[in-house]
C-alpha cells in the first residue's frame, strides 16, 4: 500500500450519509459482490468499505474534499464494464457510483455539440444524437458502458478507423478534482491552445485524476447510408494481410474487424447467434458509411474486385439492416461467448502499426500455443488494435494458467514494443496490466506518469494503485 489510508469508521459512514442520503449508501457486507470488481475478476476483487451512488457534483465535491482531509482513498465508478480492472477498490475506501447523474441536454444544433452528465448509457447519448438527425460516432463494443467511462477510458471501439477514438469527440469536460474544487476543462470551442491540453490528459486518465461530471460532446451529420460486407478466407494471416489492401482503396472503410472461424462457434454455440456466412477459417468484416448510394456502391464495388484479387472466398453484403445486425451481433458476443466456452480468461491488448497486423498475428498464436494456451486473435484490425484472447481450459491448474499467461504476455508485449506498438490500445493499465508497464515505457516515463499524478492528487486518494503504483518510501505521509 502506497501511504497508510485511513479505514473507514460509523462517523466516516455518517458523514458521507449526511451530505448524501442514507438510502443512497451501503456498507460492508450490504455491498453487492458486483461492485467487487469489473469485467475482468481476474484482476482483483477488491470489496469497498463504503458504496454510494451521487446525485450530483457538490456531493461528489463534498465526499472528495472529505476524503482527502481523513486520507480515505475514492474509486468513481460508472457501469463497470471496463476490462482492466479499474473501478475497484484496491486499497479500501469509497466506491462512488456516477451513474445515477445521466442526464442528457438538448442537442446544440448551431455548435453541433451534446452536452451530457458521466452517467449517461453510451446507446442513449447515440440516439439521443440521431433523434436530431445528427451522429456520435464512438462505437465500443459495450454499448451500456457509461460515457463518462468512455472518455475517461478513451474508449475506442469498431469505427475508430474513420472516425477516431472517444477523445476525439470531447470539446470539454467539467471535473470534481482530488480535493473537492470543481474545475472546467476547455471550454464548446473548436480549438484551443491556452496553456497546457489537461483535457486531453484527463481523457484516458482512469479515473487516477479527477472525477468527470459533464462533458460537451462533438457531433457529425449522420451518414445517410451504410453497408457491412464479410469476406471469408482460409486464415486469419490472410485476413490480417488484406487489411493494407482494402486501407490502400479510395474509399475510408468505417470499421475493419476479424473473426476465427472457432471464434464463431464459439458465440453459435454458447449464446445461439448465427453467423450468415459459413465458408473460411476466418472473416474479415468491412464497414462503410457513405453519404449517397452511388459513393456506398463504388466502395464495396471496390473491394470486392480487391479482396477476390487477395484470395478471398466470397464477398457476402449485409446490406440490409437486418443482415448487417446479425454479423455485427457475432462480432459484439465475443467476450460473451468467450465467458461461456472457459474458465476464466486473459486479454492482450496491444496494438500495432496497420503495417505489422500481419506479423503480429502470425507470432502472436505462434507465442501463446508455444505456451500451451488456447489463443483467439480478433477484433480491430483496422486500427492495428488486435485483442489476444486467452483462454483457460478447464484441466490447467491455477499455477500452470498464471505461469502460461505471465510468460504469453511477457512475450507479446516485448513482440509488440519490437513492431513499433503499443502495450494497450483502448482498454488501459487499471491494475491488470500495471505490472508490465515499466518494462514497456521505461523508468523515465514511469517517473513523468508519476509527477502527473501527484500535480493532480498529492494525497494518492483517487483510485490508488491503478496505472501507476507508489512505493511508501516515495512519499511523506
Ligand atoms: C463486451 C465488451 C466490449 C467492450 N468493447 C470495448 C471497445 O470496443 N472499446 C473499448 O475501448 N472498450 C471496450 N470495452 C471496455 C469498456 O466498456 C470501456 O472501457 C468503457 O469505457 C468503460 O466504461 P464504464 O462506464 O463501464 O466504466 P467503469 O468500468 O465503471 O470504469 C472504468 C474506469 O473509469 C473510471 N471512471 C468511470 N467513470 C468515471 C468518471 N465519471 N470519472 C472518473 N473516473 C471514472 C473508473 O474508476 C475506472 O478506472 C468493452 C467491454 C465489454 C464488457
Amino acid at each position: 500500500m502506497p501511504y497508510p489510508y485511513k479505514k473507514m469508521t460509523e462517523q466516516d459512514f455518517d458523514y458521507i450519509r449526511s451530505v448524501t442520503d442514507s438510502a443512497r449508501v451501503w456498507v460492508g457486507d450490504e455491498i453487492a459482490n458486483e461492485y467487487h470488481k469489473d469485467e475482468m475478476p481476474e484482476y482483483g476483487i477488491y470489496p469497498p468499505e463504503l458504496y454510494v451512488e451521487v446525485e450530483n457534483k457538490e456531493e461528489i465535491s463534498k465526499i472528495m474534499a472529505y476524503a482527502y482531509e481523513k486520507n480515505i482513498p475514492v474509486v468513481c465508478r460508472g457501469a463497470g464494464t471496463g476490462l482492466a480492472g479499474g473501478a475497484t477498490c484496491k486499497y479500501g475506501g469509497i466506491l462512488l457510483s456516477i451513474m445515477r447523474m445521466n442526464k442528457i441536454f438538448p442537442v446544440d444544433h448551431k455548435n453541433q455539440t451534446i452536452t451530457v452528465e458521466p452517467g449517461a448509457i453510451l446507446i442513449d447519448v447515440q440516439a439521443a444524437a440521431a433523434a436530431e438527425g445528427l451522429f456520435y460516432p464512438p462505437d465500443p463494443g459495450e454499448k451500456t458502458a457509461s460515457i463518462g467511462g468512455n472518455i475517461i477510458t478513451n474508449a475506442g471501439g469498431m469505427k475508430a478507423v474513420r472516425y477516431g477514438l472517444t477523445r476525439d469527440f470531447v470539446r470539454c469536460i467539467e471535473a470534481v478534482m482530488p480535493d473537492g474544487s470543481i474545475m472546467e476543462f476547455s471550454s464548446n470551442v473548436v480549438k484551443n491552445t491556452t496553456g497546457y491540453d489537461v483535457k486531453d490528459l484527463i481523457i484516458g486518465s482512469e479515473g487516477t485524476l479527477c472525477i468527470l461530471t459533464k462533458a460537451t460532446l462533438k457531433l457529425l451529420p449522420s451518414p445517410t447510408c451504410s453497408c457491412t460486407v464479410v469476406l471469408p478466407f482460409n486464415s486469419v494471416e490472410e485476413c490480417a494481410d488484406m487489411v493494407p489492401e482494402v486501407l490502400a482503396l479510395p474509399f475510408v472503410p468505417t470499421a475493419i474487424e476479424f473473426l476465427e472461424r472457432e471464434l464463431v462457434e464459439i458465440v453459435e454455440r454458447n449464446l445461439r447467434k448465427m453467423f450468415p456466412v459459413k465458408q473460411g477459417e476466418a472473416a474479415l468484416i468491412v464497414m462503410y458509411d457513405a453519404s449517397s448510394k452511388d459513393e456506398l456502391n463504388s466502395a464495396v464495388e471496390a473491394l470486392a474486385e480487391s479482396s477476390l484479387k487477395h484470395g478471398a472466398l466470397d464477398c457476402f453484403l449485409a446490406d440490409t439492416p437486418e443482415r448487417a445486425a446479425s454479423v455485427w451481433a457475432v462480432r459484439a458476443a465475443i467476450l460473451e461467448g468467450m465467458k461461456a466456452e472457459s474458465v476464466s480468461q486473459e486479454e492482450c491488448d496491444v496494438v500495432v502499426p496497420r503495417a505489422k497486423i500481419a506479423e503480429y498475428v502470425k507470432a502472436a498464436k505462434k507465442i501463446a500455443s508455444s505456451h500451451g494456451i488456447r489463443v483467439q486473435p480478433c477484433g480491430h484490425c483496422g486500427d492495428g488494435n488486435i485483442h489476444t484472447e486467452m483462454l483457460r481450459s478447464a484441466e490447467m491448474s491455477d499455477e500452470e494458467w498464471k505461469n502460461a499467461t505471465h510468460a504469453s504476455l511477457t512475450e507479446l508485449y516485448a513482440l509488440a514494443k519490437q513492431l513499433g506498438g503499443q502495450l494497450s490500445g483502448e482498454h488501459g493499465i487499471g491494475n491488470g496490466r500495471i505490472e508490465f508497464l515499466e518494462k514497456f515505457v521505461g523508468e523515465r516515463m514511469i517517473r513523468l506518469y508519476k509527477a502527473i499524478k501527484l500535480a493532480f492528487d498529492d494525497r494518492l486518494i483517487l483510485n490508488p494503485g491503478k496505472v501507476i503504483e507508489f512505493q511508501p518510501k516515495e512519499l511523506q505521509p
